[in-house]
């Protein structure tokens, strides 16, 4: 099968219950080409509710899973399927009345093209688009989101009234979608009559073109206009989007003006943002900006047991350790690796165990222990900090040499399996309570020092790249 289609069936196997999956999902063919994915339904009733109710999550999983862009086709069995009027995709459309320029292909990395369907559809139910599934109760609080979720808990209580914008901004996987579709879930569990709505700005953009084209713009503006929630997921689909940043603008100032919650997500800190106008940025960091950064070992391992207990696996600690010790980049792939391990040991009928673990995820060990090793970590801290390799294991206690060398055997203690005092062996025959101080030396300036988070993390990505 497909490798993107199998990632989809794990994705809607974990947010869907059997029934649903049997009845809208399983039924569905998927076949890959360069550039697209055709999404076969076998009939219209299906294809409909599929377009209406998942199909914005399939084009989101197709955004994070393929490096170029790639539209999803969602076609019929046997019938003529999509639509073949001399209409482009709506993304790509480039869009006069708005003054924007032609999106290009990278610009828009996936686009949506329209099924045709047999009846219209009653109006759907759910027009937040919010996923129930990801709330509070399941978002680990660590050190590294514990800024982002405290926002975000005061937003949902009180929306509109203090951090508005609310920006949340870090790297894929590390659980932006969740966090925001948490603050909706959240806010409408207090107020069932709220307005809210949740968006992928790539949507938005195709959504705001197709409106324009059918003449209905003001209902969607009028639409936006009244909400009491707006959350814009991935906000930098719009980076070159000017038509669409322009129309946002006025929605946005709308909003805020009226007391309205707006939160937007992106990949990156505001000012940095590439393609988007300054006005539209400058407005942004009027709320408040909180990052979610990868989590550290604590809490990868916290994830881990909280993710095993919803899947009624039983998990032990130290295989947790172990699992959480191989897989540090972000919060999704720590849940690809825990489920290739609950699936393995299903399979097998085995209760799961380090040794377990350590075979099921055999593949991604032999990438890992290829590359990383202390005398790896030592050289790469030590030329990162342009000192000698040779001070690793030197008993001078000078700032410069043991700040570097505290990082090294944070990272060794991060990035390898070795236990404290094989560390300490490693590092001229220390005694491994000298590793254990190291190890809270940066734990506890990674809290306080900004530079030397960019440090680590940085010498994070240089060892796992
Ligand atoms: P992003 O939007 O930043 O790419 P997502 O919100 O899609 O990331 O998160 C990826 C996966 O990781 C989701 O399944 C989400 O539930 C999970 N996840 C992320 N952060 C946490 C957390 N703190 N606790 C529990 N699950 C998390
Ligand atoms: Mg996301």
């Amino acid at each position: 099968m497909d490798e993107f289609w199998s990632h989809c069936l794990a994705h809607f196997e974990r947010t869907l219950n059997t029934q649903q999956l049997n009845t809208w999902i399983r039924p569905l063919v998927a076949e890959e080409v360069v550039g697209q994915v055709d999404v076969t339904a076998p009939n219209g009733f299906v294809a409909q509710w599929v377009r209406d109710k998942f199909l914005t999550e399939i084009e989101q999983l197709a955004i994070d899973y393929f490096p170029v862009a790639t539209r999803v086709v969602l076609k019929i069995s046997g019938g003529r399927s999509t639509r073949q009027s001399d209409d482009k995709p709506p993304g790509e459309i480039p869009d006069d009345k708005l003054q924007a320029p032609p999106p290009t292909r990278d610009q828009a990395p996936v686009i949506r093209q329209v099924v045709e369907t047999p009846a219209k559809p009653a109006v759907a139910a759910d027009e937040s688009r919010i996923n129930p599934q990801f709330n509070f109760d399941c978002f680990v609080a660590g050190k590294a989101n514990d800024l982002a979720r405290a926002a975000a808990l005061q937003v949902a209580d009180n929306p509109g009234s203090g951090y508005n914008p609310l920006f949340v901004y870090g790297g894929v996987g590390l659980g932006k979608t969740h966090l925001i579709h948490a603050i909706g879930n959240r806010m409408l569990q207090g107020n069932t009559k709220a307005r809210v709505k949740y968006i992928h700005a790539d949507r938005y953009v195709s959504d705001m073109v197709r409106a324009v084209r059918s003449n209905s713009y003001d209902d969607f503006k009028r639409r936006y206009d009244s909400l009491d929630l707006l959350m814009i997921d991935d906000i930098q689909f719009f980076a070159g989007k000017e038509g669409t940043q322009q129309q946002f603008f006025y929605t946005f100032n709308t909003l805020i003006e009226d007391h309205k919650q707006v939160i937007i997500t992106s990949d990156t800190f505001p000012k940095d943002m590439e393609g988007i106008e300054e006005r539209l940025k400058s407005r942004f960091s009027w709320g408040l900006t909180v990052m979610l950064e990868p989590p550290e070992l604590e809490m990868r391992v916290a994830i881990l047991l909280d993710k095993a207990r919803l899947e009624k696996a039983s998990l032990d600690e130290g295989t947790a350790f172990f699992i959480a010790k191989q897989v540090r980049s972000n919060v999704r792939e720590l849940e690809g690796a825990l489920k290739r391990v609950i699936a393995f040991a299903r399979f097998n009928k085995l209760p799961i165990s380090i040794e377990l673990a350590k075979e099921a995820l055999k593949d991604l060990l032999a990438v890992q222990n290829r590359q990383i090793s202390v005398e790896n970590i030592q050289k790469t801290v030590a030329d990162y900090f342009k000192i000698k390799v040779a001070d690793m294991y030197s008993k001078k206690r000078t700032r410069t040499l043991a700040r570097p060398r505290q990082m090294a055997m944070y990272l060794a203690r991060e990035l390898t399996n070795l236990s404290y005092p094989e560390i300490g062996q490693s590092f001229g025959g220390r005694d491994h309570t000298t590793v254990l101080h190291a190890c809270g030396k940066i734990e506890e300036l990674k809290a306080a020092d900004q530079n030397l988070r960019r440090d680590y993390n940085l010498l994070i990505q240089v060892l796992t790249g």
